[in-house]
């Protein structure tokens, strides 16, 4: 991540969405080193700190940078690669294919394009989930914020679990931000789960839960694509024909522990037994929806007004580039939106800002425009008049201008 200097500045636009209270018209952000000092018109910033140096970003409406609450930037070499399967199982099939071809060192150069490509889409910080915490060393400087989650899988070598989580943390420790992400129930065995949870309160958790029909049938009913696939790895198929996977995952007896740091991705899959379930547990998790990956494997419709009102926090991610097209999330709002009309684009906006903030545990640093907040942000054009949110939710492309830990980078443009 770019190293914060001792710069002070005002940046001045024609619009300040703060996400803390109602947007400010001709608005301006003093800035010194990493960190927003002050908020507010521009007429009276320019009058508190006469003298600094001004941006001035014009017709633009200023904005907190954008949070990724969940992709694999492993894959994004993918793009393209795997079209639309007939089930989710030959999904993993083909993703298992693809990866056979890779090397470290394609792995390495595709994390950095996704970097670049999420950056230029405005994206401030990111949780990123690696398959190879081993490589995190060889990627020291991050251009945004970085979350690393070590993606653990142990369902072929389940006697290997407390080495596999040991080594994982070991990769960890260079990464400023990091957290354990169990794969998802089919894959990871409780076990696994548990060790994570013992890793230490700092370390956030994240896992795969109930994404896909075929899921759902493999732990309800005990049978369909899945069961048979993970069953002729040699999976022990015990824990299956029971329990939804939420249920496995929440309920008790048995169930896994569920402290309030997981952030969950998916939940595309639940019955009414599951939303009594949800009622009941007494901590509301984080939950990350993938509009276009959603849109991809056509999931059951995700019930996001349904989770927020029962107090869970939603959140959105773009998921990999081996079932979405791109990492912005410029693309996730308006796909959310279609398939949401009843929300508006002011929350919807927050699911991309305040609200990943929260599932990251920085709800008192990123995701709002507040003094004492790190200056991670963004400007993207904006007329006069007109709903400030629509147009946000409404606006496809690049970023004209981006800041990240107090300092402007620049966008290199890597489509076409
Ligand atoms: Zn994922």
């Amino acid at each position: 991540m770019p190293e914060s200097g001792e710069r002070r500045m005002i940046v001045r636009a024609r619009v300040v969405a703060t996400m803390d209270g109602a947007p400010i018209e001709n608005g301006a952000i003093a800035i010194f080193g990493d960190r927003i000092i002050d908020v507010g018109k521009f007429s009276e910033l320019s009058a508190r700190y006469s003298g600094q140096e001004i941006i001035d970003l014009g017709e633009q409406a200023l904005l907190p940078g954008l949070i990724n609450a969940h992709c694999h930037l492993d894959y994004t070499c993918l793009r393209g690669k795997i079209p639309g399967q007939k089930s989710f199982t030959d999904w993993i099939r083909a993703i298992n294919m693809e990866k056979s071809k890779l090397s470290p060192q394609d792995y390495i150069a595709s994390i950095k394009e996704g970097f670049a490509e999420a950056k230029q889409f405005g994206t401030t910080t990111i949780a990123n989930l690696t398959a190879f915490p081993e490589l995190i060393r060889q990627l020291p400087d991050t251009p945004i914020r970085t979350w690393w989650f070590a993606e653990l899988i142990d369902v072929r070598s389940p006697n290997r679990t407390n080495e596999l989580v040991d080594s994982a943390i070991e990769s960890l420790k260079p990464a400023q931000n990091y957290g354990l992400a169990p794969h998802a129930l089919f894959t990871a065995s409780k076990n696994l789960y548990q060790r994570c949870e013992e890793a230490g309160k700092n370390v956030l958790l994240t896992t795969h839960l109930a994404e896909s029909r075929e899921e759902m049938e493999m732990f309800r009913d005990g049978s369909g694509l899945l069961y048979e696939f993970m069953e002729n790895i040699g999976r022990d198929m015990g824990d299956c024909g029971h329990e939804t996977a939420l249920g496995l995952f929440v309920g008790t007896p048995g169930g896994r522990a569920l402290p309030k740091r997981w952030i969950i991705a998916h939940l595309n899959e639940l019955t009414e037994s599951d939303f009594k379930l949800l009622e009941k547990v007494k901590t509301r998790f984080h939950v990350v929806h993938s509009p276009r990956s959603h849109d991809y494997f056509d999931h059951s419709p995700f019930q996001s007004e349904r989770l927020r009102r029962l107090g869970f926090n939603i959140c959105l991610g773009t998921d990999s580039l081996a079932s979405n097209e791109s990492l912005s999330l410029f693309a996730e709002m308006p796909a959310f939106q279609r398939s949401h009309p009843e929300i508006s684009p002011e929350k919807i906006f927050e699911m991309v800002t305040v609200n990943p903030a929260s599932a990251l545990g920085q709800q008192n640093t990123l995701g709002r425009i507040r003094r004492g907040f790190r200056a991670d942000l963004i400007a993207i054009p904006c007329r006069e008049g007109g709903d400030l949110f629509g147009q946000i939710v409404a606006f496809d492309g690049e970023v004209d201008w981006i800041m990240v830990n107090g300092r402007t980078q620049r966008i290199q443009s890597t489509c076409g």
